[in-house]
């Protein structure tokens, strides 16, 4: 395999890729309009074999951080709003922008799911710079219980 210059922090999350090696998907499908494929998980890193779901309800959390998603985004197209087209108490201006909204995080929604969930376990699975020579990290793995899974 060739040595390439490994992903950045940043890069690794926003494309959803294993945080331990920074190569293999998280997700099985590329984002697409079935819905029921965009949250079907890799249940290992393709790479490193890095397990997706550390244990049982693992993502249960990431609805906060898709909340935190929304709300950033909200505000971040309120003020280009703003600024571009202006806000007043005397038209529909807000409400306009209101409506917009609601459909940019409408059409987001998948991929805001995915990013919930690359974000989410970025936090807990550190990046190995080693990963072809080192185990995964036991920590890591021990909690899974694979009768449980997807049970929640
Ligand atoms: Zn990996």
């Amino acid at each position: 395999m060739k040595k390439t210059k490994p992903r950045s922090y940043l890069s690794t999350v926003l494309a959803c890729r294993c945080p331990r090696c920074r190569e293999g998907k998280l997700f099985q499908y590329p984002i697409n309009i079935k819905l029921k494929k965009i949250m079907v998980m890799n249940k290992q890193c393709p790479v490193c074999g890095q397990p997706t779901e550390i244990e049982v309800g693992f993502y249960y959390g990431t609805a906060y951080v898709s909340y935190a998603l929304t709300v950033a985004i909200s505000v971040a197209s309120f003020i280009a709003w703003y600024v571009l087209i202006g806000m007043s108490v005397n038209d529909n201006r807000f409400f306009l922008w209101l409506g917009l909204n609601a459909v940019l995080l409408l059409l987001l929604q998948p991929w805001l799911m995915r990013l919930s969930r690359s974000i989410w376990i970025s936090w807990f699975v550190k990046y190995d710079p080693d990963w072809q020579i080192n185990k995964i990290n036991k920590e890591t793995v021990e909690r899974i219980v694979p009768e449980q899974m997807n049970n929640w």
